[in-house]
């Protein structure tokens, strides 16, 4: 079997409230939109909220998820979007995953 990609989306924590992240598992598995480039052998690793903000778990989350084999991480659509509550800390945010050695990817269903 060939070998997997695994990737990761962050979200907002406030958002999550209220969204149980359907869409951005079906354009996930229907590798669409932001995903579109991923073939079968793309696995969808880690799924987690940012940790409320200023984004309090990134750190520490990256970490973990290079120990996992993820290489890639997507920011989610509603951390990026005007009509979400607008993410003050989404540069901060990018940067610590871009830092511990993560490909960004800004976007998943939208
Ligand atoms: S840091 Fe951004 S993504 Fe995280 S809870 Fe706050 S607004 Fe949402």
């Amino acid at each position: 079997m060939a070998h997997k990609r695994k990737i990761a989306v962050v979200r907002c924590d406030i958002t999550a409230e209220a969204c149980p992240g359907t869409g951005c598992f079906k354009a996930f598995n229907e590798r669409k939109v932001h995903f579109s480039n991923y073939d079968e052998n793309t696995e969808m690793a880690a799924f987690f909220t940012c940790g409320g903000c200023p984004g309090r778990r990134v750190y520490r989350l990256a970490r973990s998820l290079k120990k996992s084999g993820i290489d890639t991480v997507h920011l989610s659509s509603c951390m990026l979007m005007e009509n979400y509550p607008k993410c003050p800390h989404v540069d901060s945010i990018k940067e610590t995953f871009e830092n511990a050695g993560f490909k960004i990817v800004e976007g998943t269903h939208h």
